[in-house]
């Protein structure tokens, strides 16, 4: 069978994958969710207009190149009012946020002014209307501030605050269930028994990539290759968005994911690709739900989380934008390879220097070795029929 490359299978993915249905949450419950609706403006922002300074009120007019003496009629603080005009010669004392007295068209900063008993001196004159926040300067009743499918970060939160949204429609939070597989994996904490077990990390990295982009993430556990055992949990994918299955995915004797899929039915839709490392993915679909089957090895495993699967969480979450990002940087040092084939996900770190992004790659490139993404913070793309690349080169490179 060919390997399927990398952008066909993201599309079957995403072709593959719908926006979830929304919901009604409070405000604080928003963060990092998606918005599900247009937020407006719930009338005129300012809503009235307000000094941007402490100081005083004044019609500019009034203010001289040779000076001017106005007289104080008092002061208006922010929530405060003020009834009377400001009329030719006088001047109001006003706060920051407290609204423009009638008549007035202009604030002075306390600073230009001097105090003489009931007066104020101001040196210089000030453009009409200086130091005055409008009404409606920022913001018409009824203006359109964010759309459906804007990430909620604090920023948001803040915006929505500020037109009075008590609570707000977001997209549902993906279910997404995670299931390691292997006889020679043991979880945190279960004793080792033999040299030949290995410490699991497959499953624990998944469910935080899954909680860290915002999903409700369900730990089924770890199995041994028993095919009972697995097909009892893979009976159950359709309660879940998204179910996870690491390991057993390859063509051995013992890759009972991979065969079971296909005797319960699930329709595949591609096994295996031509990347590097992550080939053997499995991806598969019954009903609404997906499953991912991802490779045993460590990297492969999150690798393949982050080039497939984590843009399947995002457009399920109402993200149009969902796809890996590319930038483009300097490469620091030669890269070279072998074979040539596939298309290689290199863990790497990128940072600015002298006004252009540099990267360098982990010196562990191999799919076992985790700790290639110590520091990293982005996947150097070595691409198909690449096998060199040269320090001083431009390359591309997907960030984290
Ligand atoms: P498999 O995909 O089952 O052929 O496994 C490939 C490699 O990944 C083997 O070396 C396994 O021991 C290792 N592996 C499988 N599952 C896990 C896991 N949950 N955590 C860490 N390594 C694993
Ligand atoms: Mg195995």
């Amino acid at each position: 069978m060919s390997l399927t490359p990398y952008e066909d299978a993201l599309e079957m993915v995403l072709g593959s994958t719908e926006a979830l249905p929304t919901e009604q949450v409070l405000l604080w419950q928003s963060l990092g969710r998606v918005l599900a609706e247009e937020v407006r403006s719930d009338s005129d922002k300012p809503s009235f207009d307000n000094s941007a300074m402490d100081g005083y009120a004044v019609r500019a007019e009034d203010l001289k190149p040779e000076g001017a003496k106005l007289r104080v009629l008092g002061e208006v603080p922010a929530g405060g009012e003020w009834h009377d005009q400001v009329v030719k010669g006088t001047a109001v004392k006003v706060f920051t946020g407290a609204p423009i007295p009638k008549g007035a068209d202009t604030v002075v900063p306390v600073e230009l002014t001097q105090q003489k008993g009931e007066y104020i001196l101001v040196d210089k004159p000030l453009p009409k209307g200086a130091n005055v926040r409008l009404r409606g300067e920022e913001l018409k009743e009824g203006e359109l501030i964010l759309c459906p499918g804007t990430p909620i970060r604090g920023y948001e939160i803040g915006i929505m605050a500020s037109v009075n949204k008590v609570s707000v429609r977001v997209y549902q939070r993906p279910k997404v269930a995670v299931l390691s597989t292997g006889d020679e994996v043991r979880d945190l904490g279960e004793a080792i028994e033999k040299p030949s077990q290995i410490r699991s990390s497959n499953n624990h990295a998944l469910y935080a990539r899954a909680l860290e982009l915002g999903c409700e993430v369900v730990p089924l556990g770890l199995l041994r290759d028993d095919p009972e055992e697995i097909a009892r949990l893979l009976e159950q994918a359709e309660r879940y968005d998204v179910l996870l299955t690491t390991g057993g995915v390859s063509v051995g004797e013992k890759d009972y994911v991979q065969k079971l899929v296909r005797e319960m039915g699930f329709e595949v839709v591609f096994h295996k690709l031509r990347i590097k490392p992550a080939k053997p993915v499995l991806f598969a679909k019954k009903g609404k739900s997906l499953l991912f089957g991802l490779p045993g090895n460590p990297v492969s495993c999150v690798m393949a989380f982050d080039l497939l699967v984590k843009p399947a969480l995002l457009k399920m979450q109402g993200i149009e934008n969902c796809r890996p990002p590319l930038y483009k940087a300097t490469l620091l040092r030669d890269f070279q390879r072998k074979d040539a084939e596939r298309r290689e996900f290199v863990r790497a770190s990128y940072r600015e220097e002298g006004g252009r992004l540099v990267c360098d790659y982990s010196p562990k490139t191999q799919s076992h070795m985790l700790t290639s993404y110590v520091g990293a913070n982005c996947y150097l793309v070595v691409y198909e029929g690449v096998k060199e690349l040269r320090a001083g080169q431009e390359v591309e490179i997907v960030p984290f």
